[in-house]
This record gives structure tokens, sequence and C-alpha cells, in this order.
């Protein structure tokens, strides 16, 4: 389908799906089987649905995270996004979910539809017909997408503002530099205060020593190498794997040597701090996308992101948090509840997908032209 579909297109298509995995569900008798000559029963059903946020939200009937109810899981209001206090959170009822959507569903007009949705932000999906489907626990944002596109993304271009489309991101040269080394009156502990000069030199250059470090590298056979001047304009957007390599690698080998060496005997300098803040991100996401899980990792995953997105919020002050934030504190669940992130995540999808969107079309949907002068 060309472009996004829109809630009823969602709907429309749904409903042909969920048709299909309601038979299943209340089980089909096969007469002969391989192994079971005198045949057997057979129940099926679909758990996870996993997509980026964007589909997740359209897919199980949430509103989008622009909505004052952002979450599928709580009802935390977007004005408190802040709060990161997770047990104070007040969590979605699915009782009271399924009387919404289906307030939703027979209400008399659009604008009543409309209505609801704004006050709830929740409207009616056809998985809410599967019998077992639970649309607050089953409804997954992928970890690739929550992770190397959202978190790593957000924090390099959003909250470092290494940014190649913003000119105040860019040196002269035009290469990237990293702004909050040279915040104005942020002060990390009482009474010390970062040269702004030294951090305004080391902010021009460090990106230079990224790029130099990373030519330097010898990497796995199995890791692509991202573009050597990456976060420039000519290299063009990062993939999930390259901001992978990027935040995970890169940046961890050369910070660790350009702030972390320089700045170990003063643990509360910005540089320091800094670096300390970036690692806690990186460590976390590593922890979620092991190919095993347990109490262990999930409890280490939950207190460094927490600790990760605190310090974000005493380093940046005038950063604020967005939507993939909170959410990333929820993912601790989805391992609990689904298992590693290997067994769930979209890659091996979005391959599929980049595939079709490659294939020639005349993007209308269900019909071909034939030139008959041809045959
Ligand atoms: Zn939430």
């Amino acid at each position: 389908m060309p472009g996004h579909p829109n809630e009823d297109q969602v709907n429309h298509i749904l409903k042909e799906v969920v048709d299909e995995l309601l038979l299943p569900w209340h089980g089909v008798f096969y007469t002969h089987t391989a192994e079971c000559p005198q045949g057997r029963s057979v129940s099926l059903a679909v758990l996870p649905a996993v997509c980026d946020a964007e589909g997740a939200h359209s897919l199980s009937g949430f509103a989008s995270h622009e909505h004052t109810y952002f979450c599928v899981r709580c009802l935390l209001p977007k004005n408190d996004i802040h709060n990161l206090k997770p047990e104070t959170w007040p969590r979605r009822d699915l009782e009271e979910h399924r009387k919404v959507a289906s307030l939703w569903r027979d209400a008399p007009s659009i604008a009543d539809r409309d209505k609801i949705f704004k006050d709830y932000g929740v409207r009616w999906s056809e998985l809410l017909r599967l019998p077992y489907w639970n649309p607050i626990t089953f409804t997954l944002i992928d970890s690739m997408h929550m992770g190397y596109l959202g978190l790593f993304s957000t924090h390099i271009r959003k909250i470092w503002k290494m940014d190649a489309e913003k000119p105040k991101s860019v040196g002269p040269d035009g290469v990237p530099s990293i702004p909050p080394l040279t915040y104005e009156g942020v002060v990390i502990d009482d009474g010390h205060e970062e040269d702004e000069a030294s951090q305004a030199s080391d902010s021009d250059v460090v990106c230079e020593l990224i790029w130099e470090d990373s030519k330097n590298t010898v990497l796995p056979s199995w890791i692509d190498a991202p573009p050597h001047n990456w976060g420039t304009k000519a290299a063009g957007k990062l993939s999930a794997d390259e901001w992978k390599v990027v935040c995970s690698i890169s940046l961890v080998v050369t910070l660790i040597r350009v702030w972390g060496y320089k700045y170990q005997h003063d643990p509360q300098s910005r540089h320091y701090q800094l670096l300390l803040n970036f690692l806690d991100m990186v460590h976390a996401i590593q922890l979620l996308n092991l190919h095993e899980t347990s109490s262990q990792i999930r409890q280490d995953y939950h207190s460094l992101i927490l600790k990760y997105l605190r310090t974000v919020l005493i380093l940046f002050p005038d950063v604020s948090l967005k939507p993939n934030h909170h959410y990333v504190i929820h993912i601790a669940e989805d391992l609990e509840l689904m298992g590693p992130v290997h067994a769930h995540n979209t890659p091996v999808f979005e391959r599929t997908n980049h595939t079709l969107q490659e294939l020639n079309s005349n993007q209308h949907l269900g019909k071909c032209c034939v030139d008959e002068d041809k045959d």
C-alpha cells in the first residue's frame, strides 16, 4: 500500500486477517498428518504485534506519540513525561480500554468518534475481535527502532545537537561539533564550572578524532563500517546498523581516550559526566539486545536506563524527553513477557519491506496496466 494507511484502511486490512485467525483459535481438526495418521487438533493464536512506534499505535488502536496519552502501557499524560518514577504511572486497564474502543466503534457520527479519540486516545481495532488479544500487553515497539534509530540517534542529534542539517552544529570547515561542551552556565557540581575556552577547543576537534580513530579501528568481518565522515550531509542518513557501530564502537573508543583518560582525575568535570552518561546509554542498549535475559539483566537494564535519563535532565536542562525515552523504560516488561528481543524484533521484516519498496509500482493497489500492443 503506497504511503501510510489511515485508521480506516488499517482496520479494513486487519478485518481480513482477523477473520483468518479466528478459525484456528477455535481449533481445526486435521484428519491426517505425517506424525498423526489418526489426525489431530490444532489451535493458533497471534500474540505480539511488533512495529515501530507509529505502526504499533495505529495497528492496536492507540493514539500517536503526539497525543496526551501517548503510551500504550500507561496513562501518564505527556506534560508529565519527565516523571521517571515508573511506580507512580497509572496503568491502562484492559476492560476500560475495550469499553472505550467499543464506544468509538459504535459512535453515531465521525464527530463523536473524534471526541472519544481526543479524550481517551483510543479507537477500535479489529484485533479486539480476537478474544485473547490484549492490546496493552501485546503491542510491542521494536527494539531496533527504539534503541539504535531512537535512543542513539536522539542522543547524538537532539541532545548533543550534532546535526548536519543545523548550521550551528557544524563548524566552518563542515565538521560537526558537540555544542553541549560549551553549554553556558551549566554546573555539574556546586562550585565547579568548566573552562569554556578549553571546552570549545575540544568540541571543535573531537569529531575529527572520532573519524580518525574509526579509520584505524579493525572491525570484525561481520560488522560493516559506517561512512568515515558520518554526521556530515555528504555521508547521508545513517542506518540502524550504522548508528549501532557509531555509538557502541566508534564513540566509545574515542571518547574514553579523549574525555575519560584526560579527565579521570576530575570525575565531576562536565566532560567526564558526559562520558559516563553516554556509556550508561550504550551499556543499557547492549543489555537490551543480549540473546538471553534474566531477572538480573532486566533489573540492570532498568536501573541503567533510568540513571541515564535522570542524568540527561541534569546535564542538559533545556532538553525535553521524547516519548521514546518513556517507551525504553517499559521495554524491560517486554523482555520478561516475550523473552530476548532478537526473537521478536524487526530487522528481517525491514529488509523485506526494503525489497518491496525497490520494486517498480504504478502506486494503484490491485491494478496493473497491460500494453496489448506488445503481445
Ligand atoms: Zn507508559
